[in-house]
């Protein structure tokens, strides 16, 4: 089962995506992580993402589709795809149905996790002082999330006429969103 888990900084992507990797055996993409890891091997990609990512500022499409494609292609995760802060952009949303279209697959589930601002700014700040991340100070916080809502919403019309997408209370605890997530998985 092929799923994108989507919403804004601070929806719980992550945490659900964990909980759906061991429901379905599936492999968390989270592009977030992924370009994180490149930011700390200081690679070419890594020098290259640093300013966007810690202005809050989306990574280039290129770059990002390139990570995304290899996750793709890759036969052992095959139909057990869970994306996590991915597609963010409607040329995104345009190059996943493709690379999905290519390698003969499907997205079979798309959860939107909703949830408002004042809730996120809460939870990020919270995260902040567990996990320690550069792109979770305040200004960055409200920038990222200004960013989701010019960019990212665009892609929620473009998915929402899906018959698979389901929007979910991203503010209620996280086993009620697991919960919630569970009665659409049937595995
Ligand atoms: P996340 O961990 O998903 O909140 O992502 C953290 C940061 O990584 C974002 O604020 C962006 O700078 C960058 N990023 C993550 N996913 C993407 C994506 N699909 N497209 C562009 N930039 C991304």
């Amino acid at each position: 089962m092929n799923i994108i888990l989507f919403g804004p900084p601070g929806a719980g992507k992550g945490t659900q995506a964990k909980y759906l990797v061991k429901k379905t055996n599936g492999f968390q993409i989270s592009t977030g992580d992924l370009l994180r890891y490149e930011i700390e091997k200081n690679s070419d990609i890594g020098k290259m993402i640093l300013n966007d990512m810690n202005n809050g500022k989306f990574v280039n499409d290129e770059i990002v589709n390139k990570l995304i494609r290899i996750f793709v292609f890759d036969t052992k995760k095959k139909n057990k795809l869970i994306f996590d802060g991915y597609p963010r952009s409607i040329s995104q949303a345009k190059n996943l149905d493709k690379l999905l279209k290519e390698s003969n697959q499907n997205i079979d589930r798309i959860f939107f996790l909703n949830v408002n601002k004042d809730t996120i700014i809460k939870r990020i700040q919270k995260r902040k002082t567990e996990e320690n991340r550069s792109d979770d100070e305040l200004d960055t916080i409200l920038k990222r999330y200004d960013t989701y809502m010019e960019t990212t919403k665009p892609v929620l019309n473009f998915y929402s006429k899906n018959p698979n997408f389901h929007e979910i209370d991203g503010s209620q605890k996280i086993e009620e969103i697991t919960s919630k997530i569970d009665t659409f998985i049937d595995v």
